[in-house]
């Protein structure tokens, strides 16, 4: 029986460990959505129902983006340059508060997920609010996702209280839970605004239904601080007594790390999601990734929301933090880049409990790929893929991207999105924030 798909391509990086062998002039097979093979392209003899040629091209496992608020997008660049409590205080909660229902929730997203698989992302992490209606923009696009349904302990928009947040994040789940595209975990939001209780029942709950666990942590000195304060311990050391640090928890930013929180997540085989460009925006502080790295924990990358950023383009965030790394460790060997791309692709699937389905070039996982033309200017002389991808702005030469085998960006240009009824629609949620 024929393969559905045969991709030619110059370049082809498998991503099967952190040192990212590139193979040359490589033939992927793609069936019912999964990679059947990757062969020698000159000798392979397998047939396929359609061939595409990629001939200036490396083809790579899509990025995962493994932090985020997607459709906090439709905030993008209206608070800039302020100090992180009173922008969030004085700026974010109230027009969350103002702005935030189903409607925001999937527009912003469908725009987040557009700039997203433009520049290779085929997965994302989400933590957010009215997670059915980033649902319903995830299932118009054909990305990958992984919902991390926010909990608080206080009233939003969304829910009232801690468990209204959880009975809402087993409704979502419950819902769509069978659709391979789509992974539902907890978002506790962070230690200093989620008690004792709720985090007991979540870890719970999450090991009860095998989901993933995401949480905001030691993101700014100031945190380290209230809690030794109130509770007597790191943030990280109160997690780890509630018996909530295990493997299915990906802890985001960890800009303040010491060695007893090395310890802790070590033992307990959870991961980091490093969001760089974040931390350095909102002057949160260093995650020292290289140190992580080198302790043998996870760490994988995430943009965070379009509001601390300002874009979703995970190229950029990898190579901002395969540079920061080095700076942080005064070493230039610090985090090469073919670990910056390890973790931008197989660190992120691990941080969220999905290896077995994406993250690498292997048969029997899904398709979820991305092109990349480098034979732009911009990537001139050519010696070796993996520093153009990770060192020359290469997401502006993404061409083609698939998920799950499916085609959604072709040359550039979307298969199935309408790029300008997105641009449309966020101006109009732009022009009413704004005039507000
Ligand atoms: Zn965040």
């Amino acid at each position: 029986m024929p393969a559905d798909l045969r991709i030619n391509a110059r370049w082809v990086i498998p991503m099967t460990s952190a040192s990212s062998n590139v193979l040359e002039h490589q033939a992927v097979f793609v069936h019912n959505g999964r990679i059947l093979a990757v062969e020698d392209a000159a000798t392979s003899t397998r047939e396929a129902a359609q061939t595409i040629d990629l001939p200036n091209h490396v083809l790579l496992p899509g990025y995962i983006n493994a932090h985020g608020h997607a459709a906090m997008s439709l905030f993008r660049g209206m608070a800039d340059d302020k100090a992180l409590m009173t922008w969030l205080q004085e700026h974010i909660w109230p027009a969350e508060g103002r702005w935030v229902d189903h409607e925001f929730v999937r527009d912003g997203t469908q725009l987040a997920i557009a700039e997203m698989l433009q520049t290779g992302t085929t997965t994302f992490a989400d933590m957010y609010f009215y997670p059915a209606a980033a649902v319903e923009s995830v299932l118009a696009t054909g990305i990958r996702h992984v919902s991390f349904t926010p909990v608080l302990d206080f009233p939003t928009n969304f829910a009232q209280n801690a468990d209204d947040y959880i009975q809402k994040t087993l409704a979502v789940r419950d819902q769509y839970k069978h659709l391979p595209l789509l992974t539902f975990g907890f978002g506790p939001h962070a230690p200093y605004t989620v008690s004792d209780g709720p985090l007991r029942e979540i870890m719970t709950l999450a090991d009860q239904l095998d989901t993933p666990v995401q949480i905001h942590l030691q993101e700014t000195a100031f945190e380290v601080a209230q809690s030794l304060e109130q509770f007597g311990c790191r943030p990280t050391q109160r997690l780890a007594e509630l018996g909530f640090m295990t493997e299915r928890v990906s802890c985001v930013h960890m800009t303040q790390i010491s060695a007893e929180d090395i310890a802790i997540l070590q033992r307990s085989g959870a991961s980091v999601v490093h969001c760089p460009q974040s931390n350095l925006k909102l002057a949160s502080g260093f995650c020292p990734s290289a140190q992580l790295l080198q302790a043998g924990i996870n760490v994988a990358i995430g943009t965070d929301g379009a509001a601390s950023n300002n874009d979703l383009n995970l190229q950029s965030e990898l190579q901002t933090a395969a540079l920061l790394a080095k700076a942080v460790a005064g070493d230039a060997a610090a985090v090469p880049a073919a670990q910056a791309l390890y973790m931008a692709t197989m660190g992120g699937a691990k941080a969220l409990g999905i290896e077995e389905h994406t993250g690498s070039l292997e048969s029997g996982k899904w398709a979820d790929l991305q092109a990349v033309d480098l034979s732009g200017l911009a990537q001139q002389p050519l010696y070796d893929p993996v520093s153009q991808l990770v060192y020359t702005g290469s997401s502006q030469a993404v061409t083609h991207v698939w998920v799950a085998g499916k085609l959604l960006l072709e040359q550039g240009q979307f298969t199935h999105l309408d790029a300008d009824k997105i641009r449309h629609n966020a101006a109009h949620w732009g022009q009413r924030i704004r005039s507000a």
